[in-house]
C-alpha cells in the first residue's frame, strides 16, 4: 500500500465527491470449457437466448435512458444493441460452438477478445476507443450467460467513488443509476464524450491521474476533486474534514446562485450580455430554459451520427431541429453544421485521418469532402427554418475561399428546396465559427460572408498553441488567459465590431465566470455555455459594470506572460466574488 496523499490529474467535471473507492471494473472471469457433440444444439439455443435477454436489457434501460432526457445515452445504447446483434458476434460464436465444441461463454469470449485486438491495433485514438464500448457489450453478455449479477447496479455503491483505467461513455451512463458520486480515471481527456456526459450529469470527474491504480486500493476512502483536479487518496480526519466543507460550501453555493432572480442578464451599469445553452438534443432545451438560457447559442448536431452505422437521413435531421426550435418556442437557435473528423468518428463515416487526424479532413473540411452528407444535413435545417428562427453556423473555418465555397453550396440548396416548393425561411443567417488563428485575425474580411461568429475557445487554443485538446500530456498548455489568445480573441472581437456583426463565444471559456469578465470586457456580448454554467456566469454579470471590466482588460493585455495574467484575472475574480470562488485552497498538497 503506497502513502496517502495527492494524486493530480486534469479536471474533467466539477464539484467534489468523497466516498470509498470501488475499482472497475474487473472483466468476467471465464474458464475454458467444451461441450459434448450432442449438447451443440442446446448451447447454440443457449447462446441466442443471452442475446436475446441481453438485448431486451439493453432496450429497457436505452428507453429509460430516453425518458429521462439523456438521448445521448439512449443513442449509444441503440448502438450497442445493434453491435450486439451483429453476425460477427453471433455467428462467429455459433460457429466456434458448432466447430469446436466451445462452451457459449467461451465462444463470446474469443469473439470479443478477437474483435477487441483488431481494434486495439488502430492508431486513430478514438477509433480505438470503440473496442471499449465493444468489450463492454461482451462482458454484459457474459453476465447474462453466465447469470452474474450486473456490476453497474447495486444499493452498495451508493456515493462510493469510481476508479478505473478510463471511463467508456457508456459507463458514464451508468454512473448515476449505479449510485457512483463521483469518477477518477488513469487517461482520457477533458473535451472526451464521456466527460461532456458527466459535465451534464453534474458528478465530478478527474482524469489523467498517474498512478492511479497502483495508489489505490477497494474500499479506500477518496476525494475526487473534478474543479482542481485532484484525487486524494486516504485523506487523514483533518484533510477530509477541510474536503467536507468545500464539498457542503459548493453545493449550498450553486444553489444561491440557482435562486437567483431570473429574467434578462443586465450589468450594473446597464450592457445587456445574452446568456445561450450548448446543447446536442432537443431533450435538453427544457433544462436549459429553466437554468435561464435565453436560446440555443450551440446545437452540436454530431449526435444522430455516432455511435450508429448508418448516417441520419434528411427527415430525421429535419424533425430533430423542429423539436429544438418547438421547445424553444420563439427563441433562436444556432445550429453547427456536422463536426466530425479528428476524434470524432461517427461509425458511417470514414475520413482519412492522415498522421495528424485534428488538422485533416474535420468539420467544414469533411462538409467539401462528402457534399451529399452536408446536402442532406443543409436540406434539413433549411427546412426545419420555417419552424422557427434557425441560424446555421459553419465549424473550423480557415478563410474566406473556403466559406465562399460553403455558401454557395447553400443557395444551391436553398434554390433546389424553392424549385421543390418546400416551406422555409428565405433568409436563414449564416455564420461561422472562429476555431483557428487564421480565422480569428480576418472576421473583418469574413464579415461580408457571415451574418455571424462565434468562437470556438476549445479548437481555438488547441490550434493556437499546438496542443491536442484530447491529449493530457499537452494539458499543461491550455492557458485561456495567454497574452497570445488574448490578442486572438481581441482581434477576432474587434474584427467583428468593426464590420458590424455580433460575435458570441461558445467555447467552455464561455461557462467558466474566471473569464467572464476578460469576456465581456474584450467586448463580448453573447455568451453560450453548457447551461449548468448559467447562473454562475449570470450572477457576476449582474454585479459588474463594464467599466471595471474594461479596465481588467486594458491592464491584462499590457501584460508578457499567463502566468501574471492569471495572476491578475483570477486574484480579482475571487476577491470580487467569493460566493463563486471560494477562498482560497488550504487542502495540504
Ligand atoms: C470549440 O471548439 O470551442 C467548440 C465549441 O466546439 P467543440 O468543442 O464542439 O469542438
Ligand atoms: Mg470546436
Amino acid at each position: 500500500m503506497t502513502a496517502p496523499g495527492t494524486l493530480h490529474g486534469v479536471a474533467a467535471s466539477s464539484g467534489i465527491a468523497i466516498g470509498r473507492a470501488r475499482v472497475l471494473v474487473p472483466p468476467v472471469d471465464v474458464v475454458d470449457r467444451r461441450i459434448a457433440r450432442d449438447a451443440v444444439p442446446a448451447e447454440v439455443a443457449r447462446l441466442r437466448e443471452a442475446v436475446a435477454a441481453t438485448d431486451a436489457q439493453l432496450s429497457v434501460l436505452s428507453a429509460r435512458l430516453d425518458g429521462e432526457h439523456l438521448h445521448e445515452g439512449h443513442l449509444i445504447l441503440e448502438a450497442h444493441r445493434m453491435m450486439l446483434r451483429d453476425d460477427e458476434v453471433v455467428e462467429g460464436a455459433r460457429r466456434l460452438i458448432e466447430g469446436d465444441g466451445l462452451a457459449a461463454e467461451c465462444a463470446v469470449r474469443r469473439v470479443i477478445d478477437a474483435i477487441c485486438a483488431r481494434f486495439a491495433s488502430i492508431e486513430d485514438a478514438y477509433l480505438r476507443e470503440r473496442g471499449a464500448d465493444v468489450e463492454a457489450i461482451g462482458e454484459r453478455l457474459l453476465r447474462t450467460l453466465l447469470g452474474l449479477p450486473e456490476l453497474s447496479s447495486g444499493a452498495s455503491a451508493d456515493g462510493t467513488i469510481g476508479v478505473g483505467h478510463t471511463l467508456s461513455p457508456i459507463d458514464a451512463l451508468h454512473l448515476p443509476r449505479s449510485g457512483l458520486a463521483g469518477f477518477a480515471a488513469e487517461h482520457g481527456g477533458k473535451t472526451s464524450h464521456a466527460a461532456i456526459i458527466l459535465q451534464a450529469l453534474g458528478i465530478p470527474f478527474v482524469v489523467g491521474v498517474r498512478g492511479l491504480l497502483s495508489a489505490v486500493q477497494p474500499g479506500d476512502t477518496l476525494v475526487v476533486d473534478g474543479s482542481r483536479g485532484e484525487v486524494i487518496v486516504r485523506p487523514d480526519a483533518a484533510t477530509l474534514a477541510i474536503c467536507e466543507e468545500r464539498r457542503s460550501r459548493e453545493r449550498a453555493r450553486a444553489l444561491a446562485l440557482k435562486s437567483r432572480v431570473m429574467g434578462p442578464t443586465v450589468t450594473r451599469d446597464g450592457v445587456r450580455i445574452e446568456l445561450a445553452a450548448n446543447i446536442e438534443a432537443p431533450s435538453e432545451v427544457a433544462d436549459a430554459l429553466e437554468l435561464g438560457a435565453e436560446s440555443v447559442g450551440l446545437f452540436r448536431t454530431e449526435l444522430l451520427y455516432l455511435d450508429r452505422p448508418e448516417l441520419p437521413g434528411e427527415e430525421e435531421q429535419f424533425q430533430d431541429a423542429v423539436a429544438v426550435l418547438v421547445a424553444l418556442g420563439g427563441r433562436p437557435a444556432t445550429f453547427r453544421t456536422l463536426d466530425v473528423g479528428g476524434e470524432k468518428l461517427p461509425l458511417a463515416i470514414t475520413v482519412a485521418g492522415g498522421a495528424n487526424p485534428s488538422l485533416g479532413v474535420r468539420a467544414i473540411r469533411f462538409s467539401r469532402r462528402r457534399p451529399d452528407v452536408f446536402r442532406t444535413q443543409m436540406r434539413a435545417l433549411y427546412r426545419a427554418s420555417a419552424a422557427g428562427p434557425l441560424r446555421i453556423m459553419f465549424p473550423l473555418v480557415s478563410g474566406i475561399t473556403e466559406l465562399h465555397e460553403a455558401r454557395r453550396a447553400c443557395a444551391a440548396i436553398a434554390d433546389e428546396l424553392a424549385g421543390e416548393g418546400m416551406a422555409f425561411t428565405g433568409e436563414v443567417p449564416i455564420g461561422v465559427m472562429i476555431e483557428t488563428p487564421s480565422a480569428a485575425l480576418t472576421t473583418d474580411h469574413l464579415a461580408g460572408q457571415a451574418s455571424f461568429f462565434s468562437i470556438g475557445t476549445n479548437d481555438l487554443i488547441q490550434y493556437t498553441f499546438a496542443a491536442d485538446r484530447e491529449n493530457e500530456e499537452v494539458e499543461y498548455l491550455y492557458h485561456p488567459l495567454h497574452p497570445a489568445l488574448l490578442r486572438l480573441l481581441k482581434s477576432a472581437i474587434d474584427g467583428a465590431r468593426s464590420a458590424n456583426r455580433p460575435i458570441a463565444v461558445c467555447g467552455d471559456m464561455a461557462g467558466d465566470p474566471a473569464f467572464t469578465w476578460v469576456l465581456v470586457g474584450l467586448g463580448v456580448r453573447s455568451l453560450s455555455m453548457s447551461p449548468r454554467f448559467i447562473p454562475a456566469v449570470r450572477s457576476i454579470i449582474a454585479d459588474s459594470t463594464l467599466a471595471e471590466m474594461e479596465a481588467m482588460v486594458a491592464q491584462a493585455l499590457s501584460l508578457r506572460s499567463e502566468t501574471e495574467v492569471e495572476g491578475l484575472v483570477l486574484e480579482m475574480m475571487s476577491r470580487r466574488f467569493p460566493l463563486v470562488f471560494g477562498t482560497p485552497s488550504v487542502i495540504p498538497a
